[in-house]
């Protein structure tokens, strides 16, 4: 069987339908067919400051939304990333063969690094590495994540070829799994950006636990184009043609029915009421079953070690194999 792996940050900002458009939603179809682990991946999210008070409530958050989006503990492993010791090791290791102007390119450390110029950590720089560690401690073949990571998994293939080569076959060559439909959800704010938990205002995103209050008043401030025409060009329209993807994407109906739906509109008013009342029902289970998971924290708690220990036995094993091949004792 083979392997799927991936993992989201527990970001001081939630969950957005950004992350779960592009990477969550298609990790419940995966479990049905691979092996899946997917981890809350805390010592990512340390690449940028976090509130050590609020900090473990975060990431408890992180596995509540992986179980109320629908993964499922039968069918896949979900664990913390610190709780498994070997991917800071292997990252160490990879680090020893990744070279600084790979990691200069990365187009997420040169956004990242110009927002946090001050405090500018290396941990933001080697976050790519720390990832190819997640990825090929569990000989993992398919990533799948939002568009933005596609550079990341190719540096992790450059990674493992680099080690294969120079130690031995060792680890599997991953591939980054990106699905056409909501690989890259814009900023409702900002439609030349990625809808982004890092995002310096709450208007940029819509949180998988926003309140439908919240929901109408994001959609009614989002930025449109000009003009008053519905219709999905992103190069002249890239505001309508998003917020048309969220609502195709959310509703399941295809964008040029949604089109027809709303030619010849007025103003932009139905078509942003509408969208609004989608993404408040879309997101409407979630949001229950999140709520449910939110008093069961020991339930959580009991079911990450399990996940952890699962992790950990796979993780150790590729651990020896790669201490044997570069000649640690
Ligand atoms: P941050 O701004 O803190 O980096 P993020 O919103 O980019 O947060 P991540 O935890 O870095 O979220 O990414 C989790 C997953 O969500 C990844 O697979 C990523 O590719 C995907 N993803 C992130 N933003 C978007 C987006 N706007 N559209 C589609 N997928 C996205
Ligand atoms: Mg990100």
């Amino acid at each position: 069987m083979e392997t799927v792996f991936s993992g989201v940050q527990p970001s001081e900002s939630p969950l957005h339908l950004g992350n779960y458009l592009g990477a969550i939603k298609n990790w419940i179809e995966l479990q049905e067919k691979y092996r899946c682990i997917f981890c809350v991946a805390d010592l990512h999210a340390l690449t940028v400051p976090k509130d050590p008070q609020k900090f473990p409530e975060k990431i408890k958050d992180m596995a509540k939304i992986y179980l109320a989006a629908g993964i499922k503990a039968e069918k896949s492993i979900i664990f913390i990333q610190s709780s498994v010791k070997e991917h800071a090791e292997l990252c160490w290791i990879l680090n020893t063969i990744a070279k600084i102007p790979e990691l200069e390119r990365m187009t997420q450390f040169k956004e990242k690094a110009e927002r946090h110029k001050k405090d500018l950590n290396v941990g933001l720089f080697d976050y790519p590495v720390l990832m190819a560690a997640d990825i090929l401690l569990y000989k993992t073949q398919l990533v799948p994540v939002g568009e933005d990571q596609i550079q990341h998994v190719e540096l992790t293939r450059t990674l493992a070829e680099r080690f294969n080569k120079k130690f031995g076959e060792t680890f599997i060559i991953p591939k980054a799994l990106v699905k056409k439909e909501g690989a890259r959800i814009m900023g409702l704010d900002d439609p030349t950006k990625k809808m982004s938990k890092s995002a310096t205002s709450p208007l940029n995103y819509i949180a998988l636990t926003d309140s439908p209050e919240t929901i109408r008043e994001k959609i009614k401030k989002a930025m449109t184009d000009s003009g008053k025409e519905i219709k999905f060009d992103p190069p002249s329209k890239p505001a309508i043609s998003n917020l048309l993807e969220i609502y195709s994407l959310c509703s399941g109906q295809m964008i040029g029915a949604l089109e027809k739906k709303y030619a010849g509109a007025e103003s932009y008013a139905e078509f942003k009421n509408d969208l609004a009342e989608t993404i408040i029902s879309f997101l409407s289970p979630f949001q229950e079953k999140f709520q449910a998971l939110d008093k069961d924290d020991k339930y959580v708690i009991n079911l990450l070690n399990e996940g952890a220990s699962k992790a950990q036995t796979i993780a150790s094993q590729t651990m020896a194999e790669v201490k044997t091949k570069i000649g640690l004792i």
